[in-house]
């Protein structure tokens, strides 16, 4: 049996119209039940402010948290403070699909909203593009040695022939 997902739901059939607010709490588990994830670990607060219109809905998100994912430099995981602010459009069609990423829309057979692969997807346009530690020197030391001796054996074995030859024409015709 598949194991059940952590979800994060918003039963809006019951909700008059207006402003309601919510409140998640996701951690390590709910990252790990999607596939690929780059984040290994993590928990967040989330603070949803729903407002209930007659034909859509306007999400407004605060998130806050950490995460740890591994350095792209020593690849050693790093834990790193995440926070920031989103927000989602929902409106009704015929089907339940994704516009674009603040727009989502769903089927008027719905009862209920699940926010967590929007969470999911939130948390990382949130995190920096390059998971580093912020100096080299808190890097692994002994990790940033061998990937330095790596990259010098290979630029000085590695020289292609055919960008030789190239490189002596472009020298003679300038
Ligand atoms: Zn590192």
């Amino acid at each position: 049996m598949e194991q059940e997902k952590q979800r994060l739901i918003i039963p809006f059939i019951g909700l008059n119209e207006g402003i309601h607010r919510f409140e998640f709490k996701i951690d390590s588990s709910f990252f790990g039940q999607f596939d690929y994830s780059i984040i290994e670990k993590g928990e967040f607060k989330i603070k949803v402010e729903f407002e209930k219109k007659k034909n859509l809905f306007n999400l407004y998100f605060k998130l806050k948290g950490k995460i740890t994912a591994n350095c792209d430099r020593c690849l050693a995981p790093l834990t790193m403070k995440v926070k920031g602010e989103e927000s989602l459009i929902v409106k009704f069609g015929e089907t339940t699909y994704n516009e674009t990423d603040e727009i989502k829309v769903i089927s008027p057979a719905e009862y209920e909203l699940d926010l967590a692969e929007d969470v999911y997807q939130f948390v990382h346009t949130l995190m920096p593009n390059k998971v580093k530690h912020e100096k080299k020197k808190d890097c692994d030391p002994k990790i940033i040695e061998q990937l330095e001796k790596l990259t010098t054996k290979k630029a000085s074995t590695e020289v292609d022939p055919r960008w030789e030859g190239l490189s002596q024409f472009k020298d003679k015709s300038e």
